[in-house]
């Protein structure tokens, strides 16, 4: 008989009901068009046709790492510098990298995007689109692999080099087989495969249910809360075991919860520990464990208090 894992979250069926009707409740009560406004995927929604948006989505995506509030100022650079129509951007790269000259996001020179996009609009002509190309790449059969071979045709369109001295390019298009958390690439895929929410966009031939949780900070601190994880940080296998349970609510459509879950964790401030104040207004308290430790002390000690009759 196979062992199970160690780190694989056994959740009873009744806390996996409370679960499921507390992540609803988030779900139904986040307010998805003024999060849009605060979330990178609002930079995709300003373009207008199939082929603009999934070139806006990945370079998006791929700067969708640190302080949200200078991830959207950085977009919002970039589109003034590039211009509304990205695809014809993208044809003239000499020119699209003068266009970028000088600009700087983290790890990132404006030639590192500069080269992406060309990069991904050589794709473009080659299948017609991008969701073309990843589509045919099969990722119902597998997408950790079908992901990588999307990443190791973009890597080679944008001439990336396998190894160099800047961390940027390799940034940028991490490797899915090596286990990372791949989050910017997942979240990518959510936004392209998803169905159209007003969030995401459901541009892709590909169903959703083949889709991963795109884990970041937020919603891993979240997951070890609810007991969907044990590990440590995030990774793919991470990733995985947090969208198995999800599956279990929605096979068709797992990763339904990403979005208000993460903004959720953005706007909660969870420190992973009851502290009254962040705690008692938190939306998901009855389903976390330190929420509902405290929630079950607190009627213990009621519980007591109306047996024990006051001191006089
Ligand atoms: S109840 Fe507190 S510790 Fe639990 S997820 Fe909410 S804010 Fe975090």
């Amino acid at each position: 008989m196979t062992k199970p894992r160690r780190s694989l979250p056994l959740l009873a069926p009744e806390k996996l009901v409370r679960l499921e009707r507390a992540l609803e409740e988030v779900r139904t009560r986040c307010d998805a068009e003024a999060r849009r406004r605060v979330d990178p995927v609002g930079f995709v929604h300003g373009y207008r046709g199939p082929l603009q948006q999934e070139l806006a989505a990945l370079v998006a995506a791929s700067c969708a790492f640190g302080n949200v509030t200078t991830i959207r100022g950085k977009l919002h650079e970039f589109g003034a510098r590039t211009g509304d129509d990205l695809v014809a951007a993208s044809e003239d790269l000499p020119a699209l990298r003068h266009k970028l000259l000088g600009f700087r996001h983290r790890l990132y020179q404006g030639d590192d995007l500069a080269n992406l996009v060309h990069g991904a609009h050589i794709i473009q002509r080659r299948h017609g689109s991008l969701g073309a190309a990843f589509a045919s790449r099969r990722p119902e059969s597998g997408l950790a692999e079908a992901l990588a071979s999307f990443v190791d045709e973009l890597r080679d369109a944008a001439a990336f080099p396998a190894s160099g001295e800047r961390r940027g390019p390799a940034h940028l298009l991490p490797d899915p087989r090596g286990g990372s958390a791949s989050k910017r690439l997942l979240l990518f895929l959510r936004w392209m495969i998803r169905p159209a929410d007003g969030v995401d966009l459901g541009l892709w031939p590909v169903a959703p249910s083949v889709l991963v949780m795109p884990v970041d900070v937020h919603v891993h601190k979240l997951a070890r809360n609810l007991g969907l994880t044990r590990a440590a940080s995030p990774s793919w296998r991470v990733a995985e075991e947090i969208t198995a349970v999800f599956r279990r609510f929605d096979e068709a459509d797992p990763v339904k919860y990403d979005f208000a879950l993460c903004h959720l964790g953005m706007a909660s401030g969870c420190r992973s520990r009851f502290e009254a104040a962040v705690c008692t207004p938190c939306e998901i308290r009855e389903v976390c464990r330190h929420g509902a430790r405290k929630l079950r002390q607190g009627s213990t000690e009621r519980a007591v208090r109306a047996k024990v009759p006051p001191r006089t």
